[in-house]
């Protein structure tokens, strides 16, 4: 079985037990990677802190090179890194291809952003000049949805800005990691990048470390709630990146075929398992027949399998703890509405659940009000496009949300009122490098990506001179 390990101060080494990890395609024991034990944490965390002088002190030019270096060797791994990822996160091979791309597009991007000094005031009697600073060690901890991806919205805006980084993956998904290890090793000096591998026990330890300056923590707003209280005490800076229970809404005017499509692909993606997922349609009484009858078909066609087998369309959830928490959500639903597509998990091995489709819902049913995480779509029918706002609105998550009509202009006056992070008109899903990207309300703190990510990641510091 191959072994992954952990970097630490420059080095590829082991930790002080291993864990294996499984394949949720059919839940066996695949690799074996290094677990971290807290002393090894301190020591990603001292490496990082002892790195920063020099890496801080380099140049924006100097740091953007080494980044564009670390995309262009994953460039050359892609197809190592898009296996790895299918069979620890259990993603179909499409879909991790396309994750392994944006990674590298993602550090391509953020490579090219810049920190320019800004002159405030300049006259005969004085300057004022703001410049971003760099912040320290900062922690990144990063779920299992997009193991990979999720390091590419954190690692280069840390860089670039001049931080050290001591990385965390989830339990679950730590492979791809340890292989973006193997690439810094060979690309940052010692000590800029770092990883530490854990059971879901140093989360903790890093928010809590006095020399870590910031956290940056994409997650469950649960433990989004603990990653606060536990960086108060030093005042670390901190970007969340929480839950979210996205809604569409759906105007009467719709072509129902096609904007079923579109709507079904933007909530089983990944499983279900994306923040930014479609989570609740919410459609208009007058096509409500005709839209569920087209998702259900949808859902009674796709191709539920292993991520690695050709043509699978949805794969296995990634873990046993998110595969019996949606079973409850199945039950709920079968209580709560009528389930008209799916409803079950697959009789095999692996944590493989049908994409189900449930109508007949509405607000204060959890399978409305809760983030699912999986292939379940709730589908309420509406009347009134001002109550329908209030009810969405109604949600403490607020990370996206989307309106869907013939009318753009229609649709935007409705997604202007939307009380979240990111309103599409007529699409869902949608982001990149160049769009700040963050959530609303208990979707989170902050943002990531494009220039105002980028910030994040650095202290303004202002220099007043009299002259
Ligand atoms: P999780 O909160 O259980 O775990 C996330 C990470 O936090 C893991 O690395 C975990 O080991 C670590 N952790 C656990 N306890 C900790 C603690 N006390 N202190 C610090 N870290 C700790 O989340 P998950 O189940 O891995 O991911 C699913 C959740 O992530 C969903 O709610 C999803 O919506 C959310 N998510 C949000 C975004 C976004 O950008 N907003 C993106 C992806 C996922």
């Amino acid at each position: 079985m191959k072994q992954y390990r952990l970097l630490i101060d420059g080095k590829m080494v082991d930790g002080a037990s291993d864990m294996a990890v499984i394949n949720p395609a059919n839940e066996e024991a695949f690799a074996q990677v290094a677990r971290s034990s807290e002393a090894q944490a301190g020591e990603a965390v001292s490496a990082a802190k002892k790195a920063f002088p020099a890496w801080s002190s380099m140049t924006v030019d100097e740091r953007r090179v080494l980044l564009t270096k670390l995309a262009d060797a994953i460039q050359g791994r892609a197809a190592e890194f898009a296996r790895v990822l299918t069979m620890e996160q259990g993603k179909p091979q499409s879909e991790a291809v396309a994750e392994v791309a944006y990674t590298e597009a993602f550090i391509r991007y953020t490579a090219t952003l810049d920190l320019p000094v800004e002159t405030l005031h300049s006259d005969t009697e004085k300057l004022v000049e703001l410049r971003r600073k760099p912040l320290g060690v900062v922690a990144a901890i990063i779920p299992w949805n997009f193991p990979l991806l999720i390091i590419a919205f954190k690692l280069p805006s840390a860089l670039l800005a001049g931080n050290t980084l001591v990385i965390k993956p989830s339990p679950t998904t730590p492979l791809t990691a340890a292989m973006l290890a193997e690439l810094c090793a060979e690309i940052f000096p010692a000590g800029v990048v770092n990883t530490v591998t854990d059971q879901n026990d140093l989360g903790g330890y890093l928010t809590a470390h006095p020399d870590v300056a910031k956290v940056s923590f994409t997650g469950s707003t649960e433990t989004g709630r603990k990653v606060m209280a536990s960086a108060a005490a030093t005042l670390k800076r901190l970007t969340l990146e929480l839950g979210g229970n996205d809604a569409g809404i759906v105007l009467d005017d719709v072509d129902v075929k096609d904007t079923a499509q579109k709507i079904y692909s933007a909530a089983f993606m990944n499983c279900g398992q994306v923040c930014l997922a479609l989570k609740r349609a919410y459609v208009h009484e007058s096509i409500y027949d005709a839209m569920c009858d087209e998702l259900a078909l949808l859902a009674k066609l796709a191709i539920v399998d292993d991520g690695l087998k050709q043509g699978t369309q949805i794969g296995p959830l990634n873990n046993r703890m998110q595969f019996e928490k949606v079973k409850t959500f199945l039950d709920d639903a079968a209580h709560a509405g009528h389930v008209i597509a799916g409803g079950k998990v697959k009789e095999r091995k692996g944590f493989f659940v049908e994409p189900t489709i449930v109508r007949d819902v509405t607000d204060g049913d959890r399978i409305v009000d809760e983030e699912q995480f999986g292939p379940i779509l709730p589908v309420i029918a509406y009347k009134n496009i001002d109550d329908v706002v209030e009810r969405v609105n109604a949600s403490d998550f607020g990370l996206g949300g989307s309106v869907w009509s013939r009318d753009p202009a229609r649709a935007k006056e409705v997604a202007l009122k939307l009380e979240c992070g990111t309103a599409w008109v007529n699409k869902h899903l949608d982001f990149g490098p160049d769009v700040p990207f963050g959530g609303a309300k208990q979707s989170g703190i902050g943002v990531e990506f494009a220039k105002e990510g980028l910030h994040e990641f650095t202290q303004v510091s202002v220099l007043n001179m009299a002259l």
